[in-house]
């Protein structure tokens, strides 16, 4: 698949779909998932048309760094949730269907919101380094093709 060809989430951009709209600026839009895990299940995405949050620019990414923080009290607000979860799937076998970089911000009311299987292994040390020093690497390398 073509990941930057159009989504659903480009036609919302655009107005040719309507949505429940909770906030907009110039980068960013946010609002209801229309199939909610749990009320008040909201979607923050930057207008940037990006499949994998891995693509996105700084510029788009801070823009909703900046908001998210803002509309988790916005949905808390209105929800009376007092636990939520964002979840931010990247890739087909990690969930994503629609693919246009979203945040969802899924309230938890006791077991109602977000199903997490938390499937833990241990780290060992020498596992750690040789994943530093490639992650170094990678950070190294991307730092200097800014
Ligand atoms: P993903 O699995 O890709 O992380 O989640 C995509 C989300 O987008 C789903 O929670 C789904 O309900 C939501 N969604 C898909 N199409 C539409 C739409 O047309 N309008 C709204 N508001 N949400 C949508």
């Amino acid at each position: 698949m073509d990941i930057h060809s159009e989504t659903i989430f480009d036609k919302i951009i655009a107005g040719e779909i309507p949505c429940h709209k909770v906030y907009e600026d110039e980068h960013v839009l946010v609002f209801l998932d229309i199939g909610p895990i749990s009320p008040g299940h909201t979607l923050v995405i930057p207008k940037e048309r990006k499949a994998f949050l891995h693509l996105l620019s700084d510029q788009a990414a801070e823009a909703v760094g900046r908001v998210l923080p803002r509309l988790c009290r916005a949905v808390m607000a209105a929800t009376g949730a007092e636990a939520y979860n964002i979840l931010q799937n990247n890739g087909s076998e990690a969930h994503q269907v629609v693919m246009h970089v979203h945040f969802h911000i899924i309230p938890r009311f006791g077991s109602r919101g977000l199903g997490i299987g938390w499937d833990t292994g241990s780290l060992e040390s020498r596992d750690a380094e040789v994943l530093l020093e490639k992650m170094h690497a990678a950070l190294a390398e991307s730092a200097e093709g800014e």
